[in-house]
C-alpha cells in the first residue's frame, strides 16, 4: 500500500495569506502545506481522504488520473470545499463514490446543492454516489476499512484504519474503545496542531501521548499550523519513530 500526503496543513494552509510569520516565509518546501488530505493506493485501487479547497492542485501535483472514491472525515470546509473539482473524474468515470457520515452528507447537500439536484441539473455539474457510513467496518474494493470515531470540539469525526495503516485527523478526544481498534497498526497518522493547547485539535504533546497509547511502529504528524515551527527544527525534537509529515511525502506500508 502506498500513501501520498497531498496536504499536511491546518485550515488556513501554510503560508497563511498575508502572514509575515517566519514559518510562512520559509523557503523550505517542507514548510509549505496545503490543506490536509491523503491518497491511498493499493493494487488497482486509489482513494482520497477528504477533499479540501486545494483538491485540484493536489490531484495535479500527484499526477492522479483516476480515483475510486473520496472518504470524508467530517464536514469542515478545509476537508470538503474542493468537491466541485471532482468534475474531471466524473466526466471520465461517471458518478464518483463518496463515503460519508449521514450528518456530513447533509452538510454537503446544503453547501453543494447543485451536485445533489435531481431535476433541471446544470449540464456539467459534478455528480456523486453517496455511501453513508456508520461506526462499523465497510468495504472499499477488497479492503475492509475500520472507522475510528473521535470528537473535534463538539462534533463527531471519523478516522480510518486500512489494515496496518491508520489515518486520523482533527481529533481532540478519542475513547479507549476506539483506541483499541488501532492496536497492531504499523503506521499511524495523527493530527498535531501546535505546541499550545487548542479547543478542537491535539497539541503536539497530546498527539505524542496518543501515539504512546497506540504504539505503532511509526507515526506521522499532520494538520500542522505554522505555529508549530519549522519542519526541520520540530523534527529534531521528536521521538525516533515519530515524523512530521510534509506535502508530497510518500510512504509504503
Ligand atoms: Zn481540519
Ligand atoms: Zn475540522
Amino acid at each position: 500500500m502506498k500513501v501520498t500526503f497531498l496536504g499536511t496543513g491546518t485550515s488556513q494552509g501554510i503560508p497563511v495569506i498575508g502572514s509575515s510569520h517566519p514559518v510562512c516565509l520559509s523557503e523550505n518546501p517542507k514548510d509549505k502545506r496545503l490543506r490536509v488530505s491523503v491518497l491511498i493506493e493499493w493494487e488497482n485501487f486509489a482513494y482520497v481522504i477528504d477533499c479540501g479547497p486545494d483538491f485540484r492542485q493536489q490531484m495535479l501535483r500527484a499526477n492522479c488520473s483516476n480515483i475510486n472514491g473520496i472518504i470524508f472525515t467530517h464536514e469542515h470546509a478545509d476537508h470538503t470545499a474542493g468537491l466541485d473539482d471532482i468534475r474531471p473524474f466524473v466526466f471520465k468515470q461517471g458518478d464518483l463514490p463518496i463515503y460519508v457520515h449521514e450528518r456530513v452528507l447533509k452538510a454537503l447537500e446544503t453547501r453543494f446543492n447543485y451536485i445533489f439536484e435531481t431535476e433541471n441539473r446544470y449540464p456539467g455539474a459534478p455528480s456523486v454516489l453517496p455511501h453513508v457510513i456508520e461506526n462499523k467496518p465497510f468495504q472499499l474494493g477488497n479492503m475492509n476499512v475500520i472507522p475510528i470515531e473521535g470528537t473535534h470540539y463538539q462534533i463527531q469525526v471519523f478516522g480510518f484504519r486500512f489494515d496496518k495503516f491508520a489515518y486520523l485527523t482533527d481529533m481532540k478526544f478519542v475513547e479507549e474503545v476506539e483506541i483499541e481498534k488501532l492496536k497492531g497498526v504499523d503506521v499511524l497518522v495523527i493530527n498535531a496542531l501546535r505546541e499550545t493547547e487548542h479547543i478542537s485539535h491535539f497539541s503536539l504533546s497530546e498527539a505524542l501521548d496518543f501515539i504512546d497509547k497506540v504504539k505503532p511502529k511509526r507515526a506521522y504528524l499532520t494538520h500542522i499550523s505554522h505555529l508549530l515551527g519549522f519542519h526541520d527544527e520540530v523534527q529534531q525534537k521528536l521521538p525516533e519513530n515519530v515524523f512530521l509529515a510534509y506535502d508530497n511525502l510518500q510512504i509504503t506500508i
